[in-house]
């Protein structure tokens, strides 16, 4: 099977990585970037992309001098940004201690999944700007530069403005969220000498209407400072900022003039800072073309704008049931199209991004909810209100969601249902399968990669 994934940021790695480990695919990776990179600032990698580093081998190259976190193992902390006033501290309970929250640069994160992939296999510069259907059941991918290749499966790694995403849906279209983020980076040791600033904090620093300030110690002397704004943009203005661009540090700093000291004097030590507009398009049911030949993973499928600080993360998990979907297909004894794998890929992730869009939904009524004219809280308290409600343990299923497990109970179904079918299930042991309990069927999944690798 020949597959091409397009991108090369979090998803399309993670997408290479799993398609390696199987044998009965031929891939490439086309980026259009001269070389992998990433840019930008920080990010977190919660348990759930831990999880997934594991699996995909990538976590070994994530070094304890490239990322931070808290001597206490807090995992974040909120605090009024107008006062300072520590309103509340989330420590992280039962979480294993090789999946505990980090922070660190993006290019960390990228450099290790670029580390875990066959790099020969990663094609850059290489922009992609067409996309066909041909009659052989084939998909045509044509290049900037003239090139052109033909694959049994199409991967749509390319992020939120995708062009893989513009084929399979030409009338969807993304639009400005209302939310600018500014991002810079400054050395820890000039931060430490800021009087009153918690550098050791992973710091939320909070405004009304949603808006913040986030702080962080990134490891190895950088220090991060991130902040989110609601920031009205004409459409030019939109266009030019959505593919981020240098900005003045007062441009960032005047929507937090109230704020208190020490972050004031953390504005002052910013060199520069880069402003990127958020933007979002409307949300797909369903992440796979008709015919079954093309999959979005990653930003390209559901751009979350960072809202849980996780969505690298996901593109992870997208990559990973991907892979898993094809290799379920494979193994049956008779073994499935492709249109079916991509048919349970699709089942597994749209329902969890529909449960995360759910929260989307929640904490916007949350804030329609405080701009109501009759509701009369000061911007202190409506910075408490907005703590306790969006901020609150209530989320914390999304770190404990485990990809592969999930996975595991659809394969069960998909078993069942191909077993009704035509009475026969996949080649090793998934007769089994059933019965086990999830850490013994994980294993025994885990040893059909393996076997599979050297076919009988
Ligand atoms: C403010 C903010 C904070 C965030 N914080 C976190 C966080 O703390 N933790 C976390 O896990 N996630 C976070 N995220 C989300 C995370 O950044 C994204 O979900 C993640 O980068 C998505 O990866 P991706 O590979 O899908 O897309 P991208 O990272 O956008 O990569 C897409 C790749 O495709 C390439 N490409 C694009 N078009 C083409 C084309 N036509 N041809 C060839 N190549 C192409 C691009 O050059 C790029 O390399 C945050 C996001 C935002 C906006």
């Amino acid at each position: 099977m020949k597959v091409a994934v397009i991108g090369a940021g979090p998803a399309g790695l993670a997408a290479a990585i799993e398609l390696a480990k199987l044998p009965f695919v031929d891939y490439s990776v086309y980026e259009k970037a001269d070389k992998v990179k990433e840019v930008g600032a920080g990010i977190s990698i919660q348990r759930t992309t831990w999880r997934m580093l594991e699996v995909m081998g990538a976590a070994q190259y994530l070094r304890d001098s490239d990322r931070y976190r808290p001597d206490d193992d807090h995992y974040v902390r909120h605090y009024n940004g107008r006062t300072g006033k520590l309103i509340a501290t989330h420590f992280q309970t039962n979480i294993p201690e090789n999946q505990l929250h980090v922070r660190c640069q993006r290019a960390t994160l990228q450099n290790a999944l670029l580390r875990a992939n066959d790099q020969s296999r990663i094609k850059t510069s290489k922009k992609l700007v067409g996309v066909s259907q041909l009659s052989s059941g084939r998909v045509r991918i044509d290049f900037v530069d003239g090139s052109a290749d033909e694959v049994d499966l199409l991967v749509g790694a390319d992020g939120v403005r995708s062009v893989v995403r513009a084929h399979l849906f030409p009338r969807h279209a993304i639009s400005y969220t209302g939310r600018t983020v500014y991002r810079t980076l400054i050395p820890t040791d000039q931060a430490r000498t800021i009087p009153g600033l918690p550098v050791g904090a992973v710091a939320f620093w909070h405004a009304p209407k949603g808006a913040w300030v986030y702080t962080c110690n990134l490891g190895g002397n950088v220090f991060e400072l991130t902040v989110m704004t609601n920031e009205p943009l004409n459409e030019d203005e939109q266009q030019r900022v959505s593919w981020g661009e240098k900005a003045g540090v007062e441009q960032m700093q005047r929507h937090f003039k109230d704020f208190h000291k020490p972050l004031q004097d953390l504005f002052d030590l910013a060199p520069s800072v880069q402003r990127y507009a958020a933007f979002a398009g409307p949300r797909l049911p369903t992440v796979i073309s008709g015919p079954g030949n093309i999959a979005l993973v990653g930003d390209a499928s559901h751009p979350l704008s960072g809202a849980f600080g996780a969505g690298a993360g996901f593109a992870l998990e997208d990559a990973y049931s991907l892979a898993q979907s094809l290799k379920w297909a494979h193994i049956q004894a008779n073994p499935r199209p492709l249109a079916e794998a991509l048919r349970l890929f699709d089942k597994v992730r749209s329902p969890h991004y529909k449960r995360l869009y759910g929260v989307l939904d929640d904490f916007k009524a949350v804030g329609e909810n405080l701009a109501a004219p009759d509701l009369d809280l000061t911007g202190d308290e409506e910075v408490a209100v907005l703590v306790a409600m969006n901020w609150s343990h209530r989320h914390n299923w999304i770190i404990e969601y485990d990809v592969t497990k999930e996975f595991l109970s659809f394969v069960d179904e998909a078993d069942k249902a191909s077993k009704d079918s035509d009475g026969s299930v996949s080649r090793k042991n998934a007769a089994c399968v059933n019965v086990l309990e999830a850490p013994l069927r994980a294993s025994l999944w885990g040893r059909r990669i393996v076997s599979y690798a050297s076919p009988e």
